[in-house]
């Protein structure tokens, strides 16, 4: 740990964000549009929730750790914030220290007036840039990279919130899909590559935006179009709706890693079912790496449209041969190893009447550290399973996500630290594969990857990352200049 660094936690892990944010304006209740659309994005984030309000006048806001439910059931926390504009966040971080002062939206009185901001992605030279605004006088609140954005509007030299706000922006590099709130009206905006979702719809005379589809098919909306890379997309209260585009046209480079796992299989990705697109990973899977089994089972719920996909391109039969409990929280946020293994048990068990004397091949959409992988090998086994197979939904992710999708540090990378075969003795399965990096893109529509200009940001199986990394760079020259110290 470095202790300088506030964007790194006690586990060595830095601060990397799963956030879902969802915003409504011109609705006569904008709040309670906002929690249901929290709702439905709970699965980009489960450790803070948080919504902020207007009412022409005032801004009201409530956070709370925890889950949607838990900050927002009841109608006297949605009376708490009145208005016709409101925006959400839903957060998860790997920190277990991160606490309240780093659930969204953020809010600040700046002097051209109130500044919400709802922010999913990670900016990867939030730490230079903070240390920088520190050195100039600025005092944070919080640890979150997103109150650096906060910072720079408050000083940028521009008279207006919009100017102020792109100003800000162009010293931001990294990974942004952002809601703000000023008393003139809503901003949505998605970073020059799009590397996060937004999509923009309506309902009634009410825009929303949120950053998946499924948010709107919770309350109803219509689904307008995505938010385009580098947009910002200005509503006002007036209903006008005006679309900007300050940074210019880039290639896009949207996170290949939301149709693999993040998004909800019902939402629709950059023009495509996630749920189809998961199928046909599994489909792709399928042809590259075969395996002579009796059964095809899902590791649940991630695997199952990938499974699906793998079984009607093979014609194994698809099963249920793990039966997941729903009452447990996700494997992945616990923060020891020791928390994880029991918790993997407790959520998923073995459907021994199934697969006793059976060949199987288990489909999950991906390794991250091999835990899951693992224990769900070795349940199979005690079950009595004859062969247990494993078949990846993904590449291996081998390098750590920099843009808001929460990986660990490389170093506890399964597929940083071994090659195919020790990979497979390490999860105990009969055989291994992985989705190739073009079978993957052969399953989102493409011919194949364009090594020169990807159309995806795939960072987390390549390495290839869209954008510099400036705090990256600077903690390994801080590295190497200590290393050099101590032998000199
Ligand atoms: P692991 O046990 O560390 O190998 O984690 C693999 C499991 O975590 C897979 O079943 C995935 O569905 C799930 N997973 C992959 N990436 C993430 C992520 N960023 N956040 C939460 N869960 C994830």
């Amino acid at each position: 740990m470095n202790f300088t660094d506030p964007f790194h936690d006690e586990h060595g892990d830095s601060l990397h964000e799963e956030c879902g944010v969802f915003g409504a304006i011109n609705a006569a209740d904008a709040s309670a549009l906002t929690a249901l659309g929290l709702h439905a994005l709970q699965h980009r984030g489960q450790e803070a929730a948080g919504i902020t309000s207007f009412n022409g006048e005032e801004f009201f806001s409530r956070r709370g750790l925890g889950h949607v439910a838990e900050n927002f059931s009841s109608s006297d926390a949605i009376a708490e914030m009145p208005g016709f504009m409101a925006a959400g966040h839903v957060r998860y971080s790997t920190t277990g220290g991160a606490g309240l002062r780093n659930v969204q939206p953020l809010y600040a009185d700046l002097a051209a007036g109130g500044f919400a901001v709802a922010h999913n992605g990670n900016i990867s030279n939030a730490l230079t840039l903070r240390n920088d605004l520190v050195r100039r006088g600025a005092i944070f609140q919080s640890t979150s990279d997103t109150e650096v954005i906060i910072h720079l509007v408050a000083t940028s030299r521009y008279p207006t919130m919009i100017d102020r706000l792109v100003d800000a922006l162009r010293m931001v590099e990294g990974a942004y899909s952002l809601i703000v709130m000023t008393p003139e009206g809503m901003i949505a905006c998605r970073d020059p590559l799009g590397i996060r979702p937004l999509v923009m719809g309506r309902i009634g005379d009410s825009i929303i935006f949120a950053s998946e589809s499924v948010a709107f098919d919770v309350i109803g909306a219509e689904l307008i179009r995505e938010v385009e890379p580098g947009e910002l997309i200005r509503a006002d209260f007036k209903g006008n709706v005006e679309s900007l585009h300050p940074f210019g046209r880039h290639a896009p480079r949207p996170c290949i890693f939301e149709h693999v796992y993040f998004s909800r299989p019902d939402s629709i990705f950059g023009g495509k079912s996630v749920y189809s697109v998961r199928k046909e990973i599994g489909a792709q899977l399928a042809i590259e790496s075969p395996a002579d089994v009796d059964l095809v089972i899902p590791v649940p719920d991630s695997g199952v449209p990938a499974a699906i996909g793998y079984a009607q391109q093979s014609g194994v039969p698809f099963e249920l041969g793990i039966i997941r409990s729903h009452y447990v929280g996700r494997t992945f946020i616990q923060p020891s190893d020791g928390a994880r293994n029991s918790s993997v048990k407790r959520k998923h068990n073995a459907n021994r009447a199934l697969v006793e004397g059976k060949r199987i091949v288990l489909i999950d959409d991906s390794i991250v550290r091999g835990t899951t992988s693992l224990k769900i090998v070795e349940m199979m086994r005690e079950a009595g399973a004859k062969e247990v197979h494993f078949r990846v939904a993904s590449p291996p992710t081998a390098h750590s996500c920099f843009y808001g999708v929460d990986t660990p540090e490389r170093s506890k990378l399964l597929a940083a630290r071994m090659e195919l075969e020790p990979m497979r003795a390490f999860i105990k399965a009969d055989s291994l594969a992985f989705v190739s990096i073009d079978g993957l893109y052969r399953a989102v529509g493409q011919e194949q990857r364009k090594a020169a200009c990807p159309q995806f940001c795939d960072a987390c199986f390549t390495g290839d990352y869209p954008t510099s990394l400036s705090d990256l760079a600077a903690r390994e020259a801080k590295d190497a200049q200590l290393s050099f110290d101590k032998v000199a």
